[in-house]
């Protein structure tokens, strides 16, 4: 073992130190970028004061009113509150928002309605799946943690979509074979267009197979009543992420019928849950009772302006996707760069100019021999800058501002002084009961 020196000693208060100048460094960045990761958003000033509170320090395991801890009477009552908003705002008659995170709110659903073995469908990744449905040679959470075998939906390319009559033929031959799919699951990460729930819902369950929407994505879009309606196309259950389309600070839901209850509750306590973050429940009922106030039309916006940001890149001669059946119907928008450069390399050059974006496999990836670090494409999302303020002419300057780095190659340092230039006009959160604090303005509790 190594003698501590004095060289080599740690001081603790310089890395203290250290630590806050990294948390400051990071806000003052972001309050100059352009934030367009399609996972991302930014809480209101109101749901960042709900996630300070003391709630984050408490133990409340259980169901609110039947709590293993003292202590729980404030904590109860905003539980309650939570569900009852999340209910209203999906229009469903039972909510768990105890899941800590879209990963946990799939597997609480794995965990209530398959057992290890059995066989799910979802998406592949480079068709846009999540690795939260993905194989255990992939280490995803399906296959790695709750042992599933896992088939994919049949995917049309050209459409972008699952293909209806060719997933209806596979789950048959998976049948012949003897392999019993328990479990279809819906939803994507790279996701443009909704999915044919109505087309194949009756299909599935019929087959035996319990029908989930993950609406990790698009779950603010479909709550401001903007994308497909799972649960009323035919879903028995739907998993959300709260931070991505929704207002929330990061964490997980779970929607369902009130017959389902007894055991997605079971599966989320003791199942995939002790504690449940109690300030993050607290900062899900805040963004809740946000969005059924001013969900629509952000969700509006959201897409507009990614059906605007489509065309002003198609416009800068980019190949975005889905071009030809009008790039998106949600708030992604996804860009085959191969005639340029690779996906990471341009992910870093735009974060050099203060552009966030990332890179994203794409069909064909794959075969094409690129992998995750140097995929053909890049993805965008347009729920943050919209929550910011911006409008369909501002998705125009985005455009321009991309092309300068990814088609004319200009030096990154001379773009950022422009993204800086035109971010400093959008620094406040819309769409929120409360808008006068900076969005991303350093909350400080130290005196
Ligand atoms: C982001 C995502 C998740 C995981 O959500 P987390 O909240 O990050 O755990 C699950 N499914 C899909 C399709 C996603 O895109």
């Amino acid at each position: 073992m190594m003698e501590a020196t004095d060289e080599n000693k740690l001081d603790p208060k310089s890395m203290y130190d250290l630590i806050f100048k990294d948390l400051h460094d990071h806000q003052d960045w972001f309050c100059n970028s352009i934030p367009l990761i399609a996972s991302e958003n930014v809480p209101s000033p109101a749901v960042r004061e709900a996630t300070l509170s003391d709630f984050g320090n408490r133990y409340a395991e259980g169901w609110a009113g039947e709590r293993v801890y003292a202590g729980c009477v404030y904590i109860d009552k905003v539980e309650l509150l939570c569900m009852q908003l999340a209910r209203e705002l999906f229009n469903v008659e039972f909510a768990d928002v105890r899941p800590v995170s879209g990963v946990c709110a799939n597997l609480t659903v794995y965990s209530a309605f398959t057992d290890p073995g059995d066989t799910i469908l979802a998406l592949a990744i480079p068709n846009g799946g999540h690795i939260s449905t993905g194989r255990k040679e992939f280490n995803g959470t399906a296959g790695l943690v709750h042992g599933l075998e896992v088939e994919y939906f049949a995917f049309d390319k050209d459409n972008w979509n699952i293909d209806v009559d060719k997933t209806k033929e596979k789950v048959k031959k998976l049948k012949s074979e003897g392999k019993k799919v328990k479990l279809a699951m819906f939803g994507g990460s790279l996701f443009f267009f909704p999915h044919p729930i109505r087309e194949l819902a009756d299909f599935l369950k019929s087959e035996g197979i319990f029908v989930c929407y993950d609406s990790a994505h698009v779950s603010g879009l479909i709550a401001g009543g903007q994308f497909q309606q799972p649960l009323a196309e035919g879903a028995e259950a739907m998993t959300l992420s709260t931070h991505k389309t929704l207002f929330g600070p990061q964490g997980g839901t779970v929607l369902s019928w009130s017959k389902y209850a007894d055991k997605i509750k079971v599966a989320a306590f003791p199942g995939t849950a002790s504690n449940h973050h109690l300030h993050h429940v607290a900062g899900k009922a805040v963004a809740f009772a946000e969005f059924l106030q001013f969900g629509q039309a952000y969700s509006k916006q959201v897409i507009s302006n990614a059906q605007a940001l489509g065309k002003a890149l198609s416009d800068e001669g980019l190949d975005v996707l889905a071009a030809n059946l009008g790039y998106t119907k949600s708030h992604q928008i996804g860009i085959d760069v191969t005639k340029y450069n690779d996906g990471g390399t341009l992910e870093k050059e735009l974060e050099n100019a203060n552009i966030i974006v990332n890179r994203q496999l794409i069909p064909g990836d794959i075969k094409a021999g690129r992998h995750y670090m140097h995929p053909g494409g890049l993805r965008l999302g347009t729920s943050e800058v919209t929550r910011l303020g911006m409008k369909e002419d501002e998705m125009k300057e985005i455009g321009s501002l991309m092309a300068r780095i990814i088609v004319k190659k200009e030096d990154p340092a001379k773009v950022r002084e422009d993204v800086e230039h035109m971010r400093s006009s959008y620094q406040k959160v819309h769409y929120a009961f409360e808008t006068n604090t900076l969005a991303y303005k350093y909350v400080n509790v130290r005196t």
